[in-house]
């Protein structure tokens, strides 16, 4: 994958530089012959008219030169650790080379070290390689995380070497990372530094010579055994006679729930978050972590400490994730700490992305797959259409009413094998067109975009979609089965990267799948909603590309696809939300301010949420839905009276149309 600073470099100075002399390719050295071996020779062939031929001998000749460069520093290192001078100590130092080797960065943290009788020793100069991290941590997917384990645990079995942690503040991966280190160090003691732009010196002098002072002691002590916890395999899909739990995301999570049980799994959505289960997850994660992960903790954690609950007879549902982000980390941690809890009874349920979740409900894989593709169409529906309607109700409260009763019709329709569901969601939308309103004046409409788990989940966004409402807008928000449909394009760009033919066919077969279910779910009743504010993923991969390559692998292709693409479809402002510190997140943040300045400087706030709701994010919600307001008037983005009636009339003639059909 490409790294973020490349996208923000070349955002940043937009309009100030010839951006055409930046190159910027997008490469994914995990799939060297099939990915980067072309990404390479297509870029630089282009670029640079140089031939494929030569510039594939270079990178083969460039990986050479790597391989032994990086084996010379191993033997570098030997010779070092062979002659270190009796009154010195050696130290490791853990972190990723481009920090713990920067003295900028790193505050001359060598010097300092070295000014104390200590030897320090790059991790680059360590011999790991009889460690083999992958039995534990499978899905260390960070190439620097491998080699910050694997240093630990040699430090961790060899007497007189110690380690020194070196990090950045708002560092996402040294957020998990951080996590093992501490289990794999257990009983020695090493210290951590995390450092930002206000480290000082001074502080760091003291820290050192504290951390030197505690190895003293540590040293005269008695060595103990300590059990360390590492993450363990768990089942793709859910064992016999256990309840599976999903944690509350948003509420086609019910729906979710209701596909397993018409697979004969007993399944249930844990309570949408409160500041109850934020606290508990904060007690037990450093709060560095991503806030999802923070909010799904609290839910598992509360669950398993209610009275008379019986870990062996519960299951929790965490995918699984191949990164590049930390969403495949969550999983790894919940085992953790369940273990560490005394929970290690209950089962954590962790189907692939690399399969795009085919696997969870075992072999009834294909039938909950398609039931709970239904749900995820139809939760999409009902969202789309509810937040159409709130906003000019006549009647306070009758969208909110109709919202849950036809969600429970649509659980008990799921749970039954989806059996009328596209008859159920056509009565559903009379019914919503049946409510009455007053759209003589269509309100501006705010796209919120963003984190997939956060955007939609109110007790995790704090509220967002209802305080813009009440601002006066309508809002829009990324319907959930986008991420499904970027699931299966990744799971067929995957499996042609790794020349897995019967990969490439399952995942095709599975997109023409999705596509026909959801057409004739909605055939009838997608013209009732503002459907040209659906963005397919096809339009969210071609528009990205300004600001963040399609390959980038997370969300903020996805992100910034859709807000190019609604630029001109009558939205007038972009809530992005992101999880403090999100890694992807800061990527649209950054390059949201010139995608503002090449569309006609159109709002759009990034809401950087962490569960600590704030007076300054009223007010900052207040002024971007002013800016929102003033830019609809200037862009007369407002749909004329004429028009709106027009479109009522035609609405009404077709509800008629769709109850005379339901009956
Ligand atoms: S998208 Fe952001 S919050 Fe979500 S898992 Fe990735 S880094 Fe964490």
């Amino acid at each position: 994958m490409g790294s973020d600073l490349s996208f923000y470099g070349k955002g940043c100075p937009r309009g100030k530089v010839d951006e055409s002399k930046f190159l910027v390719p997008t490469l994914h050295f995990r799939f060297m012959k099939r990915a980067l071996e072309k990404e390479l020779t297509s870029y630089f062939n282009e670029k640079f008219n140089i031939s494929k031929n030569e510039i594939r001998k270079a990178l083969y000749k460039a990986d050479e030169v790597q391989v032994a460069f990086e084996k010379r520093l191993v033997d570098y290192g030997k010779e070092v650790m062979k002659s270190i001078p009796e009154n010195c100590r050696p130290v490791v130092l853990l972190g990723k080379p481009y920090n713990s080797s920067d003295p900028h960065l790193n505050l001359a943290l060598i010097e300092k070290l070295i000014n104390q009788n200590v030897m320090p020793i790059p991790l680059d100069m360590l011999d790991t390689s009889d460690n083999n991290i992958f039995t534990s941590y499978r899905n260390m997917y960070w190439p620097n995380g491998q080699k910050i384990i694997a240093g630990a645990q040699l430090v961790a079995k060899t007497d007189g070497l110690y380690a020194v942690y070196v990090s950045n503040f708002r560092c996402g991966p040294d957020s998990f990372i951080h996590h093992y280190v501490t289990e794999e160090l257990k009983g020695k003691p090493f210290l951590h530094l995390e450092i930002d732009e206000h480290s000082a010196d001074a502080g760091m002098v003291t820290r050192i010579e504290a951390f030197l002072d505690s190895l003293k002691g540590a040293e005269q002590n008695e060595k103990k055994e300590h059990e360390i916890f590492r993450p363990r395999p768990s089942p793709a899909s859910p064992p016999k006679e256990r309840v599976l739990y999903f944690p509350y995301m948003n509420d086609g999570a019910y729906l979710l729930a209701a596909a397993a049980r018409a697979c004969g799994i007993p399944s249930e959505v844990l309570p949408m978050q409160t500041d109850e289960d934020i606290a508990i997850g904060r007690k037990y994660t450093s709060s560095k972590e991503c806030f999802p992960m923070i909010c799904t903790t609290g839910s598992f954690i509360k669950k398993l400490q209610e009275p008379g609950a019986d870990p062996s007879k519960m299951c929790f549902f965490m995918p699984d994730h191949n990164g590049p982000c930390r969403f495949g980390q969550y999983n790894q941690f919940h085992r953790i700490l369940f273990d560490k809890l005394g929970y290690k009874n209950a089962e954590l349920i962790t189907p692939s992305n690399d399969t795009s979740y085919e696997d969870v409900a075992g072999e009834h894989g294909q039938k909950f797959r398609i039931n709970a593709w239904k749900g995820f169409i139809a939760a999409d529906y009902l969202r789309k259409i509810y937040r159409e309607t709130r906003p000019y109700e006549i009647n306070k409260g009758d969208s909110d009413k109709l919202y849950w009763e036809s969600y429970e019709k649509l659980e008990r329709c799921i749970e039954k094998g989806s059996k009328g569901l596209t008859k159920l969601l056509e009565k559903i939308a009379s019914d919503f067109l049946a409510i009455k309103v007053d759209k003589s004046v269509r309100k501006p409409v705010v796209a919120i975009i963003g984190e997939i788990f956060m955007r939609d989940n109110a007790g995790c966004n704090g509220n967002i979609a209802n305080r813009l409402e009440d601002l006066g807008v309508e809002v829009v928000i990324g319907p959930f089965s986008e991420w499904i449909y970027y699931s299966t394009y990744r799971f067929t760009r995957d499996s042609k990267w790794k020349n897995d033919r019967k990969g490439v066919l399952k995942s095709k077969i599975q997109g023409v799948g999705q596509d026909v279910i959801a057409y004739s779910l909605l055939r009838n009743i997608k013209k009732f909603t503002d459907h040209e504010k659906d963005v397919s993923l096809h339009d969210m991969l071609r528009f990205c590309n300004t600001y963040v390559n399609k390959y980038y692998d997370g969300d903020p292709p996805i992100a910034m696809g859709t807000s190019v693409a609604l630029y001109d479809r009558g939205v007038s402002g972009l809530a992005a939300i992101l999880p403090f510190t999100c890694m992807p997140g800061t990527l649209v943040a950054s390059v949201s301010d010139t995608y503002r300045k090449d569309h006609e400087n159109i709002p759009f706030i990034n809401i950087a949420y962490d569960g600590q709701d704030s007076v300054s994010l009223d007010t900052r919600l207040q002024a971007f839905v002013f800016q929102v307001k003033e830019y609809t008037r200037s862009k007369k983005h407002i749909r004329s009276e004429k028009t709106e009636k027009s479109v009522k009339t035609v609405n009404a003639e077709k509800t008629e149309k769709v109850l005379q059909k339901v009956e």
